[in-house]
């Protein structure tokens, strides 16, 4: 299958796919991924504990800020988690075991987790943070917005303090004035927010990711965070299930391209992990699923052209909660990639990158064959699978 083919948003692959099932059977087929998402992630609420809604999850992740390497933290309110995720859930999030499965947790809890990442912040004055909720930051009934207004509070009076980062889903960006009104709340502090949109192909986002997310909501998004000066990070996808590694890498460098065009300020290119109970779980276990090789991201990043590179990031290596595996080479040569892309990340330098080029190691031949690897049209390949998965889950 061509390159184009696959990752265009109206691409003959996709026209075809929706030419060809009615809308009933679109419907069904959309009936039948919820059911066998609910399936999947049953398990969890057996296994899943609800003791510690009192501390957020705490990690770092290398970044460049203001010209100079800094460890951003990263912290996570744990609330009762995406309602998308309730409801159906994309293939591949694992966010909600950090949740109350959709319990409301008290205010008092909440109020508890600010405080203790209030106490974290002072205590290493982090100018720049990342703080969310296990799910979106703006969705009143995750995280309410007199949650979100004491939050502010304490955030505005904290002197060294000059950004916050955080996430939701672009449908709950979409009240232009009342985010007018929040965003005064920060007072000096800057706002970026990260809104998922995994990719720009409209079939490997309904059906691959099950996002639940029309490319005109995350537009309509995206122009909301422009217009009222808010730094705007998209979230996008490397390796959605179902997809060769050589889809993956060609739907990645499009998507990234696509959206840095319309206007994002950062993208942050999330190498697929596997989060247990997530559909993506599922297949991997089948065999049905692996992981990006970290080639792909070095192939991704060098077909960008430079001032795009500059506004992309590439993470997935770490995460809340612990992936069971992350994207990776063969043991010999893997350790020289992560270092590599760390210090990339950290130094905003691409020689990092561009030095892994000259890297020989066995493992690339079987990452070329894996590209070679020829396949059915996506759409077809999307029927066989789900109606396989379908059989052997429900
Ligand atoms: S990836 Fe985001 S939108 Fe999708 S289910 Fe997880 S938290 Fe919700
Ligand atoms: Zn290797």
């Amino acid at each position: 299958m061509g390159k184009k083919e696959v990752c265009s948003e109206n691409t003959t692959l996709q026209k075809s796919a929706e030419k060809s099932s009615s809308l009933q059977g679109r419907i069904q087929f959309r009936t039948s991924i919820k059911r066998i998402l609910k399936k999947v992630h049953r398990p969890l609420s057996t296994v899943h504990s609800f003791s510690d809604l009192n501390n957020p999850s705490i990690y770092y992740e290398e970044t460049n800020y203001k010209g100079l390497p800094y460890y951003m933290p990263l912290i996570v309110i744990k609330t009762q988690g995406c309602s998308w995720y309730l409801n159906s859930g994309c293939t591949m999030c694992g966010y909600s075991m950090e949740s109350s499965l959709g319990k409301k947790v008290p205010d008092g809890d909440l109020k508890q987790q600010i405080e203790y990442a209030l106490c974290f912040i002072k205590l290493h004055r982090f100018p720049m943070v990342h703080i969310t909720s296990t799910g979106s930051f703006f969705e009143n009934q995750e995280f309410p917005f007199h949650i979100r207004n004491y939050l502010y509070e304490r955030l505005r009076n904290l002197d060294f303090l000059e950004a916050v980062n955080t996430e939701s889903r672009a449908e709950f960006l979409l009240d232009k004035e009342c985010l007018k009104e929040e965003v005064k709340l920060l007072a000096d502090v800057g706002l970026s927010i990260g809104m998922g949109l995994e990719s720009s192909d409209s079939l490997i986002r309904r059906y691959c990711v099950n996002k639940n997310l029309e490319r005109a909501t995350y537009l309509k998004a995206l122009n909301i965070l422009k217009q009222l000066g808010i730094h705007a990070t998209t979230y996008a996808l490397i390796k959605p299930p179902f997809l060769t590694e050589e889809e993956a890498i060609d739907d990645a460098v499009t998507t990234i391209k696509w959206t840095v065009k319309e206007g994002t300020d950062l993208v942050v290119a999330m190498l697929a992990n596997i989060q247990p109970y997530s559909l993506v779980h599922w297949l991997w276990k089948k065999n049905m699923y692996r992981v990006p090789w970290l080639w792909s991201a070095v192939e991704i990043l060098n077909r960008l052209s430079c001032s795009e590179r500059k506004k992309v990031t590439i993470t997935g290596l770490r995460a809340v909660p612990a992936p069971l595996e992350v994207a990776h080479n063969c043991s010999k040569c893997n350790d020289k990639f992560v270092n590599a892309m760390a210090l990339w990340r950290l130094n905003s330098d691409f020689s990092y990158i561009e030095n892994l080029r000259r890297v020989s190691c066995e493992c690339k031949l079987e990452w070329e064959k894996e590209l070679h690897v020829n396949s059915n049209p996506l759409a077809e390949r999307l029927k066989e699978c789900y109606a396989y998965i379908e059989k052997e889950i429900l």
